[in-house]
């Protein structure tokens, strides 16, 4: 009876537009229903875009695998001292690209480690060529993890590396690297590098700028709900200073062949996703307005799931990302016809976007 009445309160808050507090966001991680969570989150979504949901023709490069911050909840990176580790050279990106271009491509997420040995030139030169080769993809490019190294790498404050970046082609920043934003837990889940504050600070310095990213939480580790919650408010606050966030992201922590994972020692369920979607499209609502499936992680079937249960963009189309992979799970490929297919499963409609979410075409 006390969660039903709680749930009430809840709704009542999000109708007369009453932003939700760090208690309301507990209990619906701790103890609401989960379908009431999700037809709350399903019914706000459909208030903001109705029936039609977005993906992108999206391809991921991952450039270099070799990074100094060494995540114990990364399988991805590696050393100078291994012998899979590699570095592409730009006509390495470039050749990748025109790989993939036929498939329409209209974003290049392009993210690797925090790589020592790359300079400033190598980004600038990297954007302007992809830039001048490829005009119609969006860059959505480098993690704040990379930009925070080669910021102090440069001598350049963050502001001056992201003018450069953005008058060489970057459109976007992907956000990445906000893994859960309390200090504390970060040391404990492996990520002592990279403050929280800092991730919040680099997205503020490009949102003034007026370059969009996108935020994401990764969960299923050490993490509380009440990081959680004050992840969710933190990420709150600041759109409601800028609105530079186009997109949010809940994804959990994959553990094979990670440091974590011998702690961790098992991914979230398909219930914990799903609580995850629906808990940050409620305490997001209009003010930021698209929830991504996260199917790279979880599958395609799940992602189905997940716009049932609030998430109004699907992601984007994938063609051999290396991340998940070395992880141990099989990914695949995922080309567009797949997504067009999965969303009309659902009676709904899908909406091909570009890598600013302007809607390009509708299927
Ligand atoms: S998560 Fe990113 S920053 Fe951390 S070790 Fe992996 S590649 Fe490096």
């Amino acid at each position: 009876m006390l969660s039903y009445n709680k749930i009430y309160e809840i709704e009542n808050k999000i109708n007369s537009k009453e932003e939700l507090n760090e208690d309301d966001i507990v209990y619906m991680y701790d103890e609401a229903n989960l379908y009431d969570l999700g037809k709350i989150a399903r019914k706000i979504s459909y208030s903001i875009s109705g029936d039609n949901i977005s993906f992108v023709s999206n391809l991921i490069l991952n450039y270099t695998n070799i990074c100094n911050v060494r995540c114990k909840f990364c399988a991805f990176y590696r050393t100078d001292a291994d012998s899979d580790k590699y570095s592409m050279s730009i006509d390495d990106v470039i050749n990748e690209i025109n790989k993939y271009y036929k498939y329409g491509i209209k974003q290049l997420l392009i993210q690797g480690g925090v790589n020592s040995h790359l300079e400033l030139d190598y980004y600038l030169n990297l954007f302007s060529r992809i830039r001048s080769e490829f005009p119609d993809i969006g860059i959505h490019g480098l993690s704040a993890a990379e930009l925070n190294y080669i910021a102090i790498k440069s001598h350049l404050s963050i502001k001056e590396l992201l003018l450069a970046l953005k008058d060489h082609g970057l459109e976007t920043i992907p956000g990445a690297g906000a893994e859960i934003l309390n200090q504390e837990t970060r040391i404990k889940m492996g990520r002592p590098k990279n403050s929280g504050l800092e991730w919040l600070n680099i997205m503020e310095q490009a949102h003034k700028l007026g370059i969009k990213t996108s935020a994401t939480m990764m969960f299923g580790h050490v993490e509380t709900s009440l990081d959680k919650a004050k992840h969710l408010l933190s990420i709150l606050s600041l759109q409601k200073k800028y609105h530079g966030f186009l997109s949010f992201t809940p994804w959990n922590f994959e553990p094979g062949n990670t440091e974590l994972g011998k702690e961790v020692a098992y991914r979230s369920g398909g219930s914990d996703v799903l609580r995850n979607i629906a808990i940050s499209r409620i305490v997001f609502n209009s003010e930021l307005p698209v929830i991504q499936s996260s199917w790279l992680t979880n599958g395609v079937n799940m992602a189905q799931m997940a716009i049932l249960f609030g998430a109004n963009d699907w992601g984007g189309t994938i063609y051999d990302e290396r991340v998940i992979p070395a992880t141990g799970k099989n990914v695949g490929n995922l080309r567009k016809e797949m997504i067009i297919n999965s969303i009309r499963q659902l009676n709904m409609i899908p909406v091909e976007r570009d890598n600013l979410y302007q809607n390009i075409k509708y299927y």
